[in-house]
């Protein structure tokens, strides 16, 4: 296999179940092949296959301001070349290409301005949030954040654990709502635009 040698490589050093069919990867980084990265990033892996060059994107679930091994998040999607391969056959030790670390989706460079940040997710799409809440969390100290997340059901919710445990260790900075489709409560089983309005009032009152 001839890999662009301006690819990085990063080894794989932790994998983790968060959910069924949903992984977490920690990354070893060496001096050299050292990803910098915003909060909201993701890194493009690279991989041959026998059709060529296979490139895919997967969000930084780590914060950049906490001493924490890289790492991304991947759901497995049915007969998906690439998740297929990571979450089936991928092993700690193993090794990845990466072109680096790219995206748009980040903090303004300056916050002061603002007080109070609603995100919204749903399923898989949580993972550059994770890094952003993270982030603002322990290096944004005058932000409020809101995270309306909607799930399927509790058992499947992606970092449902590390998320309960951020509310208790910011409970004045972090709100958390979780919907779940499974609840016989409909108005607090989807994302939906009455609730979504309901936040956004809240978090402009302050
Ligand atoms: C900016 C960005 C960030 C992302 N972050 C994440 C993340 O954090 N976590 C995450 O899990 N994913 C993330 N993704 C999605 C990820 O990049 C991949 O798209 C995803 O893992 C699927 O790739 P795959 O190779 O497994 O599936 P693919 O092989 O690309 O297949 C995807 C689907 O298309 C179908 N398909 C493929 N070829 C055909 C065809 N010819 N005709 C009909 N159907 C076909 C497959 O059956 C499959 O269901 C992100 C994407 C972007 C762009």
């Amino acid at each position: 296999m001839v890999m662009d040698s301006s690819y990085k490589i990063l080894t794989i050093s932790e994998i983790r179940e968060e959910a069924p069919g949903v992984k977490t990867y920690s990354f070893d980084e060496d001096a050299e092949n050292k990803i910098s990265y915003l909060a909201g990033q993701y890194v493009t892996l690279v991989r041959q296959t026998a059709a060529g060059e296979a490139r895919r994107s997967y969000s930084i679930t780590s914060s950049p301001v906490l001493q924490e091994p890289l790492t991304i998040g991947v759901k497995r999607i049915q007969n998906g070349i690439f998740s297929r391969q990571l979450i089936d056959y991928a092993q700690p030790g193993d090794q990845v290409y990466t072109t680096g670390a790219a995206g748009l989706f980040t903090l303004p460079l300056v916050t002061t301005a603002y007080q109070h940040i609603l995100f919204c997710a749903a399923g898989s799409g949580i993972t550059p949030i994770y890094s952003l809440l993270k982030t603002i969390l322990h290096a944004h100290p005058h932000l409020s954040v809101t995270l309306l997340y909607s799930n399927h059901s509790p058992e499947e919710t992606i970092f449902k654990k590390n998320l309960d445990l951020l509310v208790q260790q910011f409970p004045e900075q972090l709100r958390i709502e979780f919907l779940f489709s499974n609840n016989a409560n409909l108005s607090r089983a989807r994302l939906h635009k009455a609730l979504v309005h309901t936040y956004l009032h809240q978090c402009s009152a302050g």
